[in-house]
């Protein structure tokens, strides 16, 4: 069916779905700048009261939070394929989120937080896959088109990521915390409205129950659904035994991160393990399995330095900086928020600088743009190394350490992230294409998770650590980079011709 398209060549489709993850986005990153804050506020003090709890917890209830709303993404996206349809996984998950962002808003005591916090992660696994998934729909005929308009969508991801973290930032620390929350639940709003007011005209070819071709997958399923009870059955005795050796204790939020940590591990090397012995891989497709794996730990460890924007650094910003301009005192969460506004300033600069040495035939290929982004990313935490040591002798550091720093992290990210999510569906054998692309979402989590348990050491009483604390990142995401580098060759032997 003939749809309508823009001036620019995109259909206006992607303009509602353009317009649906921007305010989906703006409630994510917005209440996500705040969470941390609020957690380790005292209960009753500045801005209303937060939960007073300390960084042991709320660093790993950070990281649970936020590793939960990538991994659901698997059932997300499996409940879209086989149930709802895309569109209709879409609007419910909207709803989903925008009811947990209400429950946040009413300060009810730790339990409905929590509860609010796991109906905001269920909503945003059932959404954010699926509004990904029709935007490659658009583009049956893939190309250079297609990364446009994923370029354009990720904007749109920014820019509401950006007036999110502004203005849930500035409710939630200057005026009151709920009222945050409450913000991040109207931009749900205005988002779901969009979506219903336009969905009819603009989406309605996409986002479908595809019934036959589940039909036909049946019989292969069934096996399949065998192996993942017994991963299933195996993943929970593995818990039990680490939980009565005492090896960790799922009754604390750390025990828990940790035990999310294992699943996390366990569900991808099994996958990944499963693929290579059941796959029925010709020689190639198993090599680009290899390098699918190594960017799995790529990208995991990358998204631990990066995601700490909400943890780490954000407590720093609110403890350790001086906000102050021309007399008034910035909102901490503002800081992060340039890790938005830099995506929509730069994403075009790196694409054009990639376009411009690709037609010379010198585009560095994906090992080094890795290799790059990890780099890049230890050189940012290199300035935090710095920027600590005034804490050290009980000075307030520059705001100006977080700008440049979160600058670094993204240039990082736009060597990393859409280079690493492009090679993963070249990469995947056309048959595991959804699933792989799952586990990209998988490594999302694990460095979300990881960037949430680093902060529980991020203790008022112990900022000696803290210089030593971002001095570990910065060696693990150099020495990973320089490996990526070092070893390109191999790798690049392995992707067997994908370029
Ligand atoms: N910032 C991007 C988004 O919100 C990517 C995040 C990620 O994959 N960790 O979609």
């Amino acid at each position: 069916m003939n749809q309508p398209s823009t001036p620019q060549g995109h259909p206006e489709a992607l303009y509602v779905l353009f317009f649906t993850e921007m305010w989906e986005r703006f409630s994510y990153y917005g209440m996500r700048a705040i969470l941390t804050l609020y957690m380790i506020a005292p209960v009753s003090e500045k801005y209303g009261g937060g939960m007073g709890l300390s960084e042991k917890e709320a660093g790993p209830i950070y990281g649970l939070y936020t590793a939960s709303v990538y991994l659901l993404t698997l059932p997300g996206g499996w409940l879209a394929d086989n149930i709802f349809g895309q569109k209709k996984a879409i609007w419910f998950g909207g709803i989903i989120i925008m009811l947990g962002h209400i429950i946040l808003a009413f300060p009810a005591g730790n339990m409905v937080f929590f509860i609010g916090l796991a109906i905001v992660a269920i909503g945003t696994g059932l959404l954010k896959p699926n509004i990904s998934s029709i935007v490659g729909e658009l583009y049956p005929e893939g190309g250079a088109r297609r990364d446009a308009g994923f370029s354009i969508f990720y904007m749109g991801i920014n820019v509401g990521g950006a007036l999110g973290m502004l203005t849930v930032g500035y409710l939630g620390e200057k005026i009151e915390w709920h009222v945050g929350f409450g913000a991040a639940a109207a931009g749900m709003f205005l988002g779901l409205v969009g979506f219903k007011l336009m969905e009819e005209k603009y989406l309605k070819p996409y986002g479908l129950l595809k019934t036959k071709e589940i039909e036909k997958d049946k019989v292969a399923d069934s096996k399949s659904n065998n192996m993942a009870l017994m991963m299933i059955g195996i993943l929970i005795s593995l818990l039990l035994v680490l939980q009565f050796t005492n090896v960790i204790d799922v009754t604390t939020a750390q025990g828990l991160a940790q035990a999310m940590g294992v699943i996390i591990v366990s569900i991808t090397t099994f996958y990944f393990v499963y693929i290579l012995i059941a796959g029925k891989l010709s020689a190639v497709e198993r090599t680009r399995m290899y390098v699918m794996a190594i960017f799995f730990v790529a990208i995991a460890i990358f998204w631990a330095g990066y995601e700490q924007g909400g943890s780490t650094l954000n407590i720093f910003a609110e403890r350790n900086t001086n906000r102050f301009i021309f007399g008034w005192e910035m909102p901490a969460s503002w800081l992060q928020g340039m890790q938005s506004v830099y995506v929509i300033l730069f994403a075009p600069i790196v694409g054009a600088i990639w376009l411009y040495l690709s037609k010379r035939n010198s585009n560095p290929s994906a090992p080094i743009k890795f290799g790059m982004g990890l780099i890049i990313l230890s050189f940012g935490f290199l300035l935090m190394y710095f920027a600590s040591q005034y804490i050290v002798i009980g000075e307030k550091a520059s705001f100006m350490w977080l700008i440049i720093t979160y600058l670094f992290t993204v240039l990082g990210e736009l060597c990393i992230s859409p280079v690493g999510l492009s090679f993963y569906t070249k990469l995947a054998p056309a048959r595991f294409v959804s699933q792989l692309v799952g586990i990209w979402f998988v490594g999302a989590a694990l460095g979300n998770l990881i960037a949430g348990m680093f902060a529980s050491n991020f203790d008022k009483d112990n900022v000696a650590q803290m210089p030593s604390l971002f001095m570990l990142v910065v060696v693990v995401s150099l020495i990973s980079g320089l490996l990526m580098i070092l070893l390109y060759k191999p790798i690049k032997k392995w992707m067997g011709g994908v370029e």
